[in-house]
């Protein structure tokens, strides 16, 4: 009896090395998370192409937006023709083509600084942005990269001008103004 419980004692030992081998984290212990440090370096190359409606303006971006928000302010409900903008935001740096022709609309903001949209000319859709209070910085409406997995905004600007049935969920800041 005894000599059987030892055994089955190691045999329980084995399978429970085996199963940890396998675990991701004692892979991590043992490789000093290798795995992960190249999740994030494809991350920081991940190439995302964004594109108007009919195809013929595209900006391709390279890397990890540096800050994505939402605004549903009254001027960005007229921008985007919905009931708010969701734009991603890049270093100008991270600008890998600009592909095709385009057009630019300068919109004066009540601070009297202004927001350059680039568009299409064949399809009217706004493809990127660039505003004189953030220098260096190339915005992209989210909806142009169509990818329904992508970053969702940090935060909902101009909150109190935003429709009624938009619930605004619990991950996302909501603020009143700016
Ligand atoms: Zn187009
Ligand atoms: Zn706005």
């Amino acid at each position: 009896m005894p000599k059987r419980n030892t055994w089955s004692r190691r045999n329980w030992t084995r399978a429970a090395i085996s199963a940890a081998r396998k675990s991701s984290t004692l892979c991590h212990d043992w490789c000093g998370g290798a795995e992960s440090q190249q999740e994030r370096k494809k991350a920081e190359m991940v190439s995302r192409h964004a594109s108007c409606r009919c195809g013929s303006l595209a900006a391709t971006v390279t890397g990890a937006p540096v800050s994505v928000h939402a605004c549903s302010c009254l001027a960005c409900q007229r921008d985007s023709g919905s009931a708010f903008t969701y734009t991603a935001f890049f270093p100008e740096s991270a600008v890998a083509a600009i592909e095709g022709d385009h057009r630019k609309w300068r919109r004066i903001a009540d601070s009297g600084r202004w927001t350059d949209s680039f568009f299409c000319p064949t399809c009217g859709a706004t493809v990127f942005r660039r505003w004189e209070a953030l220098p260096g910085v190339f915005g992209v409406p989210v909806g142009c990269f169509a990818d329904p997995s992508f970053v969702p905004p940090a935060k909902l600007y101009f909150s109190s001008q935003r429709h009624s049935w938009l619930a605004v969920p619990e991950s996302v800041e909501a603020v009143d103004t700016q």
